[in-house]
């Protein structure tokens, strides 16, 4: 190999060769202490997502994001098209808490709970393991797989993906409306099988060729790190001070060199490719394999363990550690205001939701016998899980009479809005001076929640 084939053949990123092709990282598994509890957490993960759309809390999904019907629930909650403010609450609570909670644990999220992170780790590349074999140096195969082998393992990849694109399907539509689905013909049904089909291409792609490169490239929160960690922050850390300097090829006296033994373990192991000893890396996804691979390493030369670690960028240089920090401080009082904001705001909710829209046109108009009539509509939306029908009242002034165009309209089922057109009649005579009176409706609902609302009738100044 010449000068120019050898510059030619190291790569520039972890993941990139110096000539632009993808270097594909095959990293070799250590199953050390830290993986069986990666593991162990990653198969209830694995287990509670599945299991989510069957479990039912008050009569309703646990979790169900029904688009078309603009209708979220949550936990029981359904967020109606109407939440806009309770929505955007808890959307802004769960960017903060991630905020707070990756200021303090670092990427802890990545290692241990992101679906991508769990499901290549701990079902797909434990399948590559199985029709590849783990023979070879560095996790590589010992030679390469036969072409039935690799469409088995398509195959297997295909309907993996398939199951979990059906599971992801159920967080939308429903588990009873999947079933009849699965059971009946795809034409019945184009668009959620067209949903299916390209989530099932997607997942595929991800897991057989994407890979790492969805922490790498396509994650924003992957991105976002380097402004959301502080140096008390959580890391997988090397411990240079105890490492370096490196024995290997040194002859170094024994009370010189450092811990590490630069057998390269950290680096073979790591998915996303890189080198942990170059210090803290965008790259790095905290899975904490290099820690398992080095303490194996250190038992094995009968050193301490922990050259790699949890750790953080102060405590490696003896710094102690401090939770509450400006940031923190400051990220924990958001969450706090928006998390009781959230809370208020639940608590405020009515059984129904009724609000006055006025019509277009004309203010008001002159009727006979010196009466002025307003007609504007109310929106009305059933808020509870049975079918209401509302009685509209007006509680001042007690002069003024309430016309209801069209009684069906005050028969909603549950989650269903209506626009009730009204009209109200009044003496012009209340409205002399400043040209409006204000007016108070009660609105009630089959099971007596109350509700008022107050608005200004308009007519003539004189
Ligand atoms: S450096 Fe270590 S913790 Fe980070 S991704 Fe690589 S193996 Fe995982
Ligand atoms: S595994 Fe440990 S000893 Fe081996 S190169 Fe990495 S840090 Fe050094």
């Amino acid at each position: 190999m010449n000068d120019r084939q050898a510059k030619l053949s190291l790569p520039v990123l972890s993941t990139l060769e110096s000539d632009g092709t993808r270097r594909w990282l095959r990293p070799k598994l250590s199953k050390g202490v830290w993986w069986h509890r990666r593991r162990a957490v990653a198969y209830v993960l694995m287990v509670i997502f599945v299991v989510v759309p069957y479990i039912r809390m008050a009569g309703k999904p646990l979790i169900q994001l029904d688009i078309t019907a603009r209708k979220f629930t949550i936990f029981g909650y359904t967020f109606l098209p109407t939440d806009t403010l309770l929505l955007a609450l808890a959307m802004l609570g769960a960017f903060i808490a991630i905020v707070f909670v990756t200021a303090i644990t670092g990427r802890a999220w990545c290692g241990w709970a992101c679906p991508q992170t769990v499901y290549m780790e701990y079902l797909f590349r434990p399948i590559d393991r199985l029709f590849e074999g783990t023979g070879g140096k560095g996790g590589k195969p010992k030679q390469p797989m036969s072409a039935p082998r690799q469409i088995a393992r398509m195959g297997v990849y295909i309907l993996l993906s398939m199951f979990l694109a059906h599971t992801f399907l159920a967080y939308f539509v429903g588990t009873e409306k999947l079933a009849v689905w699965v059971r009946s013909s795809p034409l019945e049904h184009p668009a959620a099988f067209l949903v299916m089909a390209s989530t099932t291409a997607l997942l595929a792609y991800d897991f057989y060729y994407f890979r790492e490169q969805t922490c790498l490239i396509a994650c924003p929160y992957g991105r976002l790190q380097s402004v959301m960690l502080d140096p008390q922050s959580l890391i997988v850390a090397y411990d240079y001070t105890r490492g370096e300097p490196r024995k290997k090829g040194k002859h170094l006296p024994e009370d010189k060199a450092g811990d590490c033994v630069d057998c390269n373990q950290c680096v073979v192991v790591c998915p996303t490719g890189i080198d942990i000893r170059d210090g803290l890396q965008m790259e790095c996804i905290n899975c904490t394999q290099c820690i398992d691979a080095c303490d194996d390493v250190m038992d094995k030369v009968g050193y301490p363990r922990g050259l790699i670690r949890y750790s953080s960028e102060d405590a490696l240089k003896k710094k102690p550690p401090r939770i509450l920090r400006a940031r923190t401080a400051i990220y924990a009082l958001l969450l706090i205001g928006v998390v009781s904001g959230l809370v208020y705001a639940l608590s405020a909710r009515h059984g129904f939701d009724a609000r006055v829209i006025r019509g277009k046109g004309a203010p008001f108009t002159s009727v006979d016998r010196g009466l002025i009539s307003n007609t504007f509509s109310m929106r009305l939306v059933n808020r509870t899980d049975s079918p209401q029908s509302y009685a509209l009242e007006v509680l001042t002034p007690k002069t003024a009479t309430l016309d209801v165009f069209d009684d069906s309209q005050l028969e909603l089922q549950p989650g269903e809005m209506s626009l009730v057109p009204l009209r109200v009649r009044f003496p012009s005579s209340l409205t002399f001076g400043n040209g409006n009176v204000p007016l108070t409706l009660l609105i009630v609902d089959g099971n007596q929640n109350r509700h008022e609302v107050s608005f200004r009738l308009l007519g003539p100044r004189q």
